[in-house]
């Protein structure tokens, strides 16, 4: 049984991983066009000592088949300090901390009063009237303006680098639209699911944030796709982009490398959604267009590197979103030796910084020089950060994070239905089913899953 995989990033060495040891007796190929493995995993070791995360920087440690992938592949998490849980929002000139509790969130002066007793309001704000909504649109009507503002809207650019004004809620974030379903509200559904939980005795019962614990690896996230890269041996081709796709009868003929060709009886596509759209159009320019239309803004990460002793006050915990009525440069920092302290050398301090994104997509393209000093000045602003940095890299993303925009699970549907017309192809990766690493181990899983019965 001949079956090849396009990518070797988290989701195609994950579905590599679960086909192989389900089946063993499987030939498996995975082809990769970059020289390395790992796509949005890159971590890299630099030599002023820095480990710098130029995509992934880490996992929430809530989600099984991610821990059982590490354990059966030998590889060691690491959590994050705990002061990670500490987070950040900038607002009207200062850095205001995130509540923790629920409690906290009647202290905290991020919202005005009247912002305050509207989101208590909450409880009365009802579903949505339409099948499918923006994040804005949810936001407002559950939460008020202002804390759409202030708390939903940094979220979007933090996780998805997205715009909340066209990001889907059913998409981005499925269990609040389940919530909101079967409640109404989210304060109600969110009582009633402490209470369930409390009942069966459950340790963990959920809470208003994502939960779990962040988590990576002693030496970054690289750690996790180098392992499982290494499993596959010669099974997996470096410097091996697919240009060609060919469906004749019931296999796959991929056209890879300088003109080489392979056959195979399963094809799992596991590159980037406008690389998928490419190799689709030759099968059908519908299948093509439909992939092709997922946009993936640029976004670009800027490490910078501090003595401790020459930073000022600095920050603690995990760092800051910035929301965009604040219309400022950047859209977060993270303070990444605080979160995983070897990510500095002694002494020192490492902060990321991304820009860009679906709302400012012109600043993530900007040359090295005026991209560092608008860095820099922002950091001035928002953290009193006078200091120079001793280090200073700067990775571009010109595609990022692919986005879900409302219609997206219409999307899917379409896409299901042209799959339908070719058995054996399978589509997987960070564009379709949750962009984050944890969702790309579970969807490989399901991929494996689909693919050995049709084979
Ligand atoms: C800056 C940034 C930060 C992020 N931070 C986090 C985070 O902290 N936590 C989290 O959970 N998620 C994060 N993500 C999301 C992350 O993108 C996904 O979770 C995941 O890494 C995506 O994996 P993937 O395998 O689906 O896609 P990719 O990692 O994009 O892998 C696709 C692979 O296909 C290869 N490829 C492309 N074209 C071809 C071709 N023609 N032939 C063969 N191979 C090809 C690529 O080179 C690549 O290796 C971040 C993303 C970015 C961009």
């Amino acid at each position: 049984m001949k079956i090849g995989i396009v990518g070797a990033g988290i989701s195609g060495l994950a579905t590599a991983q679960a086909l192989r040891t389900r089946m063993p007796s499987a030939e498996v190929t995975v082809f990769e066009a970059a020289a390395r493995p790992g796509g949005k995993v890159m971590t890299e070791r630099m030599t002023a000592g820095y480990i710098c995360e130029w995509g992934v920087n880490a996992f929430l440690d809530k989600s099984p088949p991610t821990l059982e992938l590490c354990d059966k592949i030998g590889i060691d998490v690491l959590p994050a300090d705990v002061s990670a849980k500490k987070r950040y929002v900038y607002s009207e000139g200062a850095l205001h901390q995130l509540p923790e509790k629920p409690p906290q969130f009647f202290t905290s002066n991020l919202l005005s009063l009247t912002g305050r007793l509207r989101v208590i309001g909450e409880v009365f704000s009802g579903r949505a009237k339409k099948d499918d909504e923006t994040l804005e649109e949810f936001g407002t009507r559950h939460l008020g303006r202002e804390a759409f503002e202030k708390l939903i809207d940094p979220m979007a650019s933090g996780v998805f680098a997205g715009d909340a004004r066209t990001m889907s809620l059913k998409s981005c974030f499925p269990r609040i639209h389940e919530v909101e379903d079967e409640f109404g509200s989210l304060i109600r559904g969110l009582v009633s699911l402490q209470k369930k939980a409390r009942k069966a005795g459950k340790k963990d019962k959920p809470g208003p944030g994502p939960g779990g614990i962040l988590t990576s690896f002693e030496n970054g996230m690289s750690v996790m796709t180098d392992a499982l890269a290494a499993l596959l041996g010669p099974s997996l081709k470096l410097d091996a982009p697919v240009t060609g796709l060919v469906h004749e009868g019931e296999r796959y003929t991929v056209e890879w490398g300088a003109g080489e060709r392979d056959e195979f009886e399963a094809l799992v596509l596991a590159c980037p959604a406008h690389v998928q759209a490419g190799l689709l159009a030759g099968l059908s320019p519908e299948f093509g267009r439909l992939v092709g239309e997922i946009p993936y803004p640029p976004l670009a990460v800027v490490c910078l590197g501090y003595e401790r002793g020459a930073m000022g006050p600095g920050l603690d915990g995990f760092g800051f979103l910035v929301p965009s009525r604040e219309d400022r440069g950047i859209l977060g920092t993270v303070v990444d030796s605080n979160v995983f302290p070897n990510r500095a050398p002694e002494g020192r301090v490492l902060l990321r910084t991304l820009v860009g994104g679906a709302r400012r997509p012109d600043n993530a393209l900007l040359e090295d020089e005026p991209l560092l000093d608008r860095v820099r000045g922002e950091l001035r602003d928002i953290m009193a950060l006078h200091s120079d940095p001793e280090f200073a890299s700067i990775y571009r993303h010109e595609k990022a994070i692919p986005q879900y925009l409302v219609g997206h699970s219409h999307r899917l549907g379409r896409l299901d239905k042209a799959l339908g017309r070719f058995p054996g192809l399978f589509l997987t990766g960070n564009a379709y089913r949750g962009v984050s690493l944890n969702d790309c181990v579970v969807n490989a899983r399901k991929t494996a899953d689909r693919v050995l019965p049709a084979v």
